[in-house]
C-alpha cells in the first residue's frame, strides 16, 4: 500500500493495484453506523478483484447447507443489493473498467475528516480518446438513509456521445470470504421493482428466511459546467430479475464538464417506526438536494463527531494517522445514528463478511472509545443485550446453569451462533468447533455494564437495565463453579479461555478445559461488583431486581464464598497456569516453525495440517492469562488474588509476561493490544511501542496476511484508543475517582483529547512534563469533581483549568 504523509487525515493511493484492491475496498469503506459499503470502484461488480459490499446493522438473514456430513445453519449479516453501480462508454469504445482500460493516471483518497471517498482517473478507450474522471463518493453522517455519488466527466480530446448505464443490483449474495464458499449464500428473493418520477428507480427485496424488507431507490441527475441541468430521454430499461437499471445517453463537448449525480436511500422493514419503506425511500430521493449540499451536510456532522472524539498527537505523524484512522471506522460502524437501532457492533465492522457480522466479546475493547466519547452508543449496545437477555436465559438453562449465559457469537435474536465446524483453509479439512465454550463472553459484558456505570453514573440505565444484566451474568457465573471438598476450592469446568487454540485436553472427545484462570478471576470479579451495585441501588429498585431474579440472602453467601474460595491454579514462581494442566504441555519449536513457514500467527491451523493438535503444545493465540492484567488495575487483581488466599509475589506481573509473551503468535489482532498495554505497565516503553506500532498496522497494512480484505477489526482499533487514553495518558475511572498517571511513549511530544466522564466534557492535554486538564466551560452546573494526577488529589471545579507538573524520567 502506498500512503502519502501528506496529511494525517488522508489515505491517498497513486495506482490501482489489482491484487491489494479487496484490502483497500475494507479500508475505504464508507459508513454513518446504520450502514455501510465496501470502498469498491462505482462500476465494479464481484470479481477475483472487487467486492462491493453493503452492510446494515441488524440485517441478518440464516440459510442451511449441507456440510462435513450434516446440515448446518448459518446466520449472516447480509450482503444488500448495490446501490453504486454506475458506468459509461465513450462513442463507440468499450464500458470503461478500472481492469480493462487503459488507465492514463490514477489517484484515490479517503478523507478521513470529512468522511469522502474521491478518484480522479484518466483514461483512454480503444479509439484512443481521453477523459478525465473525477467520482465523489459518500455515505451520509447527517441522513443516515443516504448514500450519494458525483461522476464528473470532461472529455479531454474529443466531443462525442456518452452512454452513462446505472443501476440498483440485488443479485449480490454473500461470497466475500473464500472459506465460507461452500455455504449457501443466497439470501434475498426478489419483490419488485420499477421506475418512479422522472428519474427514479426503485428495488424491492425480501431476506428469504428472516423477511426482513429492503427498498432501494435512485435518483440520477445531470449537469453541464456543474449548474445547467440536462435530461437525456432514457434510451434502455435495465430490467431483469433482481436488479433494476437505465442507460441513457448525451452528448458532450470538448473540455466541458458534465456531472453526473446519483442519490440513492436505503430503507428496512427493521427501522424504528417505519412501514412503508418503499415510499420512504422514494420520498427521501425525491426531496434529497444536490450533491454539494449533501455533501456540506455530511461534513458538519463529521465535525461534530471529530470535536468530541479526536485525538491529537504531536511527535509522531504516523500514530496520528494511524489512530484517527480506527477512530474514523469506529465511527462509521457505530455512530450515534447506531444508538437509535437494535444493535451491537459486530467484531468486523460493516466492512467485510468474515464471522459473518456477528458480535462477540470484542466489545471490552471498544466500550472505552464509546463510554467515554458517545456514551449513548455504549448505552444501545448494552441495551442489545438486555433485549436477548431471556434467550440467554434459556442457553443456560439448556446447559445447566442458572441465570443469564450470553453467546459466544451473537446476531439477531441473540441464541448461539457459532459454527459448530470449521473449515481449515490449509488442509481443507472441516473440523469441529468448540470456541462457542468461550463462556467468559458473559463477563466481559458484566464488565462494559460496570465500566459503563464507572464512567457516566447513569442511574437510570442501572435500575432499569444495567443492574438485572449484572446480576443475571453473577447468578450464571455462579452456577458455574462446584465445591470440590478435596481442595476445599471452587472450579468451573469445560470451557475455553480467550485462548482459541486450546479447545480441549488432547486425548479428550469433549470440548474444554478446567479451571481456566482468566474466567476464574472473571466470575469473581463479577461476582463482587454485583454485590457492590446491589448496595447502591435505591432500595425499591433493589427490591425489584432481587425479587425478580430471585436472589435470596442464601445465594449472596455463596457468592462471597466463592470470591474467597476460587481455584487459580499457579506454580511456585507465580506464574498463572492458563488452566489446569497446562504445565505440562510440550513447548513448541518457535524458531523452527518460524524458519520454515515465516507467518506463524495461525499456529493452529499448520499444526492441525501437519496431523498435530495445539491442544498438546504451550502455544497461545493470544492473550488469556494477561487479560486480567489488562482489564483489571493491578491492586486489584492482587487484592481479588489476597483475598482468594494467593498471595502474589509484586514481580507475578512480570513474570507472567515474560513467561506468556513467549508462547504467544498472536493469530488475533487483539492479542498485541493486551501485550502492548503490559508492556507498557511494566515501563518496558520500548517493547511496548513496537507492539502498538503492530497494533496501528493491524489493518491498515492487514499483518494477519489477508484478513482485513474480509472486514477491519473493531477490537483492535478501539484497543488503540483505549492504550493511548488508559495506557499513555493513564486515564482511570476507579470507584468514583478520576485518576490520571501518564507514561507517554518517548518520542511523543503532546497528547490531547477530550471525553466525557459522568455527564461533563473534560480536555486533557500531556506532555512529558505536565498535565492539564479543563472541565468545558460551558458546564457551569454540577459539582467539583475529584481527581488524582500522580497520586496527588485535586477538587476540579467547572470552568477551571487545572496544570499539574513534574519531572521527565529518566529512560527506562
Ligand atoms: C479471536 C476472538 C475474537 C474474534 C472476533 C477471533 O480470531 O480469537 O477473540 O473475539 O476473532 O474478533
Amino acid at each position: 500500500m502506498t500512503m502519502n504523509s501528506d496529511s494525517v487525515w488522508k489515505l491517498t493511493y497513486e495506482k490501482f493495484d489489482p491484487p491489494g484492491e479487496g484490502l483497500r475496498e475494507a479500508l475505504c469503506t464508507l459508513g454513518n453506523g446504520y450502514f455501510a459499503t465496501r470502498g469498491a470502484f462505482a462500476g465494479a461488480t464481484a470479481s477475483k478483484i472487487h467486492y462491493p459490499g453493503t452492510y446494515i446493522h441488524g440485517v441478518y438473514n440464516r440459510l442451511p447447507t449441507h456440510i462435513a456430513g450434516r446440515t448446518i445453519i448459518n446466520e449472516d449479516l447480509v450482503n444488500c443489493p448495490n446501490w453504486l453501480f454506475l458506468t459509461l462508454k465513450v462513442g463507440q469504445g468499450e464500458w470503461f473498467s478500472l481492469a480493462k482500460s487503459k488507465i492514463l493516471s490514477y489517484r484515490q483518497e479517503l478523507d478521513m475528516y470529512r468522511g469522502i471517498l474521491t478518484w480522479r482517473i484518466r483514461f483512454k478507450n480503444n479509439h484512443r480518446q481521453q477523459t478525465l474522471l473525477k467520482v465523489e463518493r459518500i455515505v451520509s453522517m447527517a441522513d443516515e438513509h443516504i448514500g450519494a455519488m458525483r461522476y464528473t466527466v470532461i472529455p479531454e480530446n474529443y466531443s462525442d456521445t456518452i452512454t452513462v448505464r446505472r443501476m440498483l443490483d440485488g443479485r449480490v449474495q454473500n461470497t466475500g470470504v473464500e472459506r465460507y464458499r461452500q455455504l449457501n449464500s443466497k439470501h434475498w428473493q426478489f419483490c419488485s421493482s420499477g421506475a418512479f418520477g422522472s428519474n427514479g428507480i426503485f428495488l424491492l427485496m425480501r431476506a428469504n428466511h428472516s423477511k426482513i424488507d429492503l427498498a432501494q431507490s435512485s435518483r440520477t441527475r445531470i449537469f453541464i459546467q456543474d449548474n445547467k441541468e440536462i435530461r437525456p430521454g432514457i434510451k434502455r430499461l435495465v430490467k431483469s430479475k433482481e436488479r433494476i437499471g437505465q442507460e441513457f445517453s448525451f452528448f458532450v463537448a470538448q473540455g466541458n464538464s458534465y456531472s453526473i449525480e446519483k442519490t440513492v436511500a436505503i430503507y428496512t422493514s427493521r427501522d424504528p417506526g417505519k412501514r412503508r419503506i418503499k415510499m420512504a425511500a422514494q420520498k427521501a430521493v425525491s426531496n434529497a438536494p444536490r450533491f454539494e449540499a449533501l455533501v456540506e451536510a455530511h461534513r458538519k456532522a463529521w465535525e461534530q463527531l471529530w470535536q468530541k472524539a479526536d485525538v491529537t498527537i504531536k511527535g509522531d505523524a504516523f500514530a496520528q494517522k494511524a489512530v484517527r484512522f480506527h477512530i474514523f471506522h469506529l465511527l462509521q460502524t457505530a455512530s450515534p445514528h447506531t444508538a437509535k437501532l437494535d444493535a451491537a457492533l459486530p467484531a468486523r465492522g460493516l466492512h467485510g463478511e468474515a464471522y459473518r457480522g456477528h458480535i462477540f466479546w470484542d466489545t471490552l475493547f471498544t466500550m472505552p472509545f464509546f463510554d467515554f466519547h458517545f456514551p449513548q452508543v455504549s448505552k444501545g449496545f448494552l441495551k442489545y443485550r438486555y433485549r436477548r437477555l431471556d434467550k440467554a436465559r434459556q442457553y443456560a438453562s439448556k446447559h445447566g446453569y442458572r441465570g443469564a449465559m450470553f453467546p459466544w457469537q451473537s446476531g439477531s435474536s441473540g441464541r448461539e451462533e457459532t459454527q459448530v465446524v470449521h473449515l481449515n483453509p490449509l488442509s481443507g479439512e472441516w473440523g469441529p468447533d468448540h470456541s462457542s465454550l468461550q463462556r467468559h463472553v458473559s463477563f466481559a459484558i458484566a464488565y462494559n455494564v460496570y465500566y459503563y456505570w464507572e464512567r457516566t453514573r447513569d442511574i437510570e440505565f442501572m435500575e432499569k437495565y444495567g443492574a438485572e444484566i449484572l446480576l443475571s451474568i453473577a447468578q450464571f457465573g455462579s452456577s458455574m463453579t462446584k465445591y470440590d471438598s478435596a481442595d476445599k476450592r471452587y472450579h468451573i469446568k469445560r470451557v475455553m479461555g480467550p485462548d482459541e487454540f486450546h479447545e480441549k485436553y488432547q486425548h479428550h472427545k469433549k470440548g474444554g478445559l478446567r479451571d481456566n484462570a482468566y474466567t476464574n478471576v472473571m466470575v469473581v470479579w463479577t461476582l463482587q461488583k454485583a454485590r457492590q451495585i446491589i448496595d447502591t441501588l435505591d432500595p425499591g429498585a433493589r427490591a425489584r431486581i432481587l425479587r425478580k431474579l430471585k436472589i435470596n440472602p442464601r445465594e449472596l453467601e455463596t457468592w462471597e464464598k466463592i470470591t474467597r474460595k476460587m481455584k487459580i491454579v499457579a506454580n511456585r514462581k507465580h506464574i498463572i497456569s492458563q488452566f489446569e494442566g497446562y504445565f505440562p504441555l510440550k513447548e513448541l519449536d518457535w524458531k523452527g516453525y518460524r524458519a520454515e513457514y515465516g507467518d506463524i500467527h495461525r499456529m493452529d491451523r499448520i499444526l492441525k495440517a501437519e496431523g498435530k493438535s495445539p491442544d498438546a503444545y504451550k502455544v497461545s493465540k493470544q492473550a488469556d492469562v494477561l487479560m486480567i492484567f489488562y482489564l483489571l488495575p493491578f491492586v486489584e487483581v492482587h487484592q481479588l488474588l489476597a483475598q482468594m488466599g494467593y498471595h502474589f509475589h509484586k514481580e507475578a506481573l512480570r513474570r507472567n509476561y515474560d513467561y506468556y509473551e513467549k508462547r504467544t503468535s498472536h493469530g488475533s489482532t487483539l492479542s498485541k493490544v493486551t501485550h502492548c498495554f503490559i508492556a507498557y505497565l511494566l515501563g518496558r516503553k520500548k517493547e511496548g511501542y513496537q507492539k502498538f506500532t503492530d497494533v496501528l498496522n493491524s489493518d491498515l497494512n492487514d499483518v494477519q496476511g489477508g484478513t482485513t480484505p474480509e472486514g477491519i477489526h473493531c477490537g483492535v482499533m478501539g484497543g488503540s484508543v483505549d492504550i493511548i487514553m488508559r495506557g499513555f495518558a493513564g486515564v482511570w475511572s476507579l470507584n468514583g475517582k478520576l485518576t490520571v498517571d501518564p507514561a507517554l511513549p518517548s518520542h511523543w511530544k503532546r497528547l490531547s483529547f477530550p471525553f466525557c466522564y459522568r455527564g461533563r466534557w473534560l480536555s486533557l492535554e500531556v506532555t512529558h512534563h505536565a498535565v492539564t486538564i479543563e472541565i468545558d466551560p460551558g458546564q457551569s452546573k454540577g459539582e467539583a469533581l475529584t481527581l488524582e494526577v500522580k497520586g496527588q488529589e485535586h477538587r476540579l471545579s467547572a470552568g477551571e483549568k487545572y496544570t499539574f507538573t513534574f519531572k521527565k524520567k529518566k529512560k527506562r
